[in-house]
């Protein structure tokens, strides 16, 4: 049994309070193997997240150190980059600065200005409107195309509890196939998140049809990360991601070094 969980926030976010030991400690306690530290860095057009730029050479300091340490769990030095493609320069300015581990792709604010977590779903009406501009907002984090995992897709739901009629994505089915084809066309992996079993929809995600299309189109690499941030939620359901990546036909998943995938059995 192999353990990776290469999605996970400590305080050089801005929404964690965890210190990097404690999420080392909580991810050694579920007896992961490879722990990726992927602190929040979104963008916006006119700059960057100022959380992150504050922390910025002291994190590099500690991962790199912590990279070379040889511990289990193997500490891997991350970024989850939001919505990169709203400024371009600034983002490949970032990636060139660090020599980074993995780099997460994730939409968390809309292009309209909206932040998914802070918008008011007071109807379906608003449901559909945020996964309208969600689905067309991955697609030019596609055409961006510098990050070597596709982040919670379904992040977008996991806000929508007691509107979103059912735990699943199906309605965009349309939608989301030309993104997964594009995904394994660039020989990117798309993650399996499994902060969605602490969610109202219990399961981790994306859904089993949209891993099955991934792999129709060709795609071979899938990281599996429980998006922690708190050391208890350290490589939580890391087994239910594995099943349902099983069920959809992989039998590897992929952790990152150096931007380089590595394939693990599962
Ligand atoms: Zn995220
Ligand atoms: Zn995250």
């Amino acid at each position: 049994m192999f353990l990776a969980d290469t999605h996970t926030h400590s305080s050089y976010s801005f929404d964690s309070s965890s210190s990097v030991e404690q999420m080392i400690q909580g991810a050694r306690q579920r007896q992961v193997d490879v722990l990726c530290l992927t602190e929040h860095c979104d963008f916006w057009p006119d700059g960057r997240c100022l959380h992150y730029q504050k922390g910025e050479q002291a994190c590099e300091k500690q991962m790199l150190a912590l990279r070379g340490a040889g511990q289990k769990p193997q500490v891997l030095y991350g970024v989850e980059l939001g919505q990169p493609q709203v400024n371009p320069a600034e983002a490949r300015a970032l990636l060139a600065r660090h020599d980074y581990d993995m780099v997460i792709g994730s939409i968390h604010t809309l292009s309209d200005g909206r932040d998914i977590y802070g918008t008011r779903y007071t109807g379906l009406d608003v449901c559909e409107s945020v996964f309208d501009r969600y689905f067309s907002d991955v697609e030019d984090l596609l055409a961006f195309g510098d990050f070597d995992t596709l982040g919670h897709l379904d992040y977008p739901m996991r806000v929508m509890g007691g509107l979103w009629p059912a735990p699943t994505l199906a309605p965009y089915r349309e939608r989301i196939a030309p993104l997964l084809k594009e995904l394994a066309r660039q020989g990117k992996a798309l993650e399996v998140n499994t902060k969605g079993c602490r969610e109202w929809f219990r399961q981790p995600g994306p859904e089993r049809w949209a891993l099955e299309l991934f792999r129709q189109y060709g795609g071979r690499l899938v990281t599996t990360g429980s998006d922690a941030h708190k050391p208890q939620n350290c490589g939580q359901d890391l087994l239910a991601a594995q099943a349902l990546l099983r069920a959809a036909g992989f039998d590897c998943i992929a952790t990152f070094e150096r931007r380089q995938p590595r394939l693990h059995k599962i």
